[in-house]
């Protein structure tokens, strides 16, 4: 399967694609992991993608295009892939819905993880990542809002809606039934 993952920053995305990718059997690929992968290493796109990261902001779609794409061409991504921060604005799934045809395949479906504001910020304040801050917070909130909620819209017909409040288990099993799984 080939599957997107959309939701606000802290809807618990990362957590449900871990378990739903050791159940698919497909790779978990998220940008955010494999930015703080760059980062932690100290490449040169890790040093370019850090100031934007910090700063609640999205890094550039080229920079993030090019990582994404190198990382879909691996053997493991060849029959199916949990895509998690990525496309994150309309251009980006533009870029991926090329890609794709490019290799004649296609999305199954675009998961939308749903949760309330409050909920949240209250998930990115315990979790207390290096980006995790009330202001970077509040930066990456109105990101998601004018950036990357507009692709509900855009996927129209292929959005699954999961509510993403409650139990770890009982998210997973509402996306699993969801895929009808
Ligand atoms: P969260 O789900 O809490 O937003 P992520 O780990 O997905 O956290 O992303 C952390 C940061 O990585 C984002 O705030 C952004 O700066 C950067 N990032 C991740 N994905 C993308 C993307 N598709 N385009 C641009 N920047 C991205």
């Amino acid at each position: 399967m080939r599957l997107v993952l959309l939701g606000p920053p802290g809807a618990g995305k990362g957590t449900q694609a871990a378990l739903l990718s050791e159940k698919l059997n497909i790779p978990h690929i998220s940008t955010g992991d494999l930015f703080r992968a760059n980062i932690g290493e100290g490449t040169p796109l890790g040093l370019e993608a850090k100031e934007y990261i910090d700063a609640g902001k999205l890094v550039p779609t080229d920079v993030t295009a090019r990582m994404v794409k190198a990382r879909l061409a691996e053997d493991d991504a060849k029959n199916g892939f949990l895509l998690d921060g990525f496309p994150r604005t309309v251009e980006q799934a533009e870029i991926l819905a090329e890609f794709l045809k490019e290799q004649d395949q296609k999305l199954d479906g675009v998961l939308n993880f749903r949760v309330s504001e409050d909920v949240v910020v209250e998930r990115m304040l315990a979790r207390g990542r290096a980006d995790d801050n009330e202001e970077t917070i509040r930066t990456r909130m109105a990101v998601y809002r004018d950036e990357t909620a507009p692709l509900i819209d855009h996927y129209g017909d292929a959005i699954i809606n999961i509510e993403a409040e409650g139990e770890v288990e009982e998210i997973n099993e509402r996306a699993m039934k969801a895929l009808g799984k």
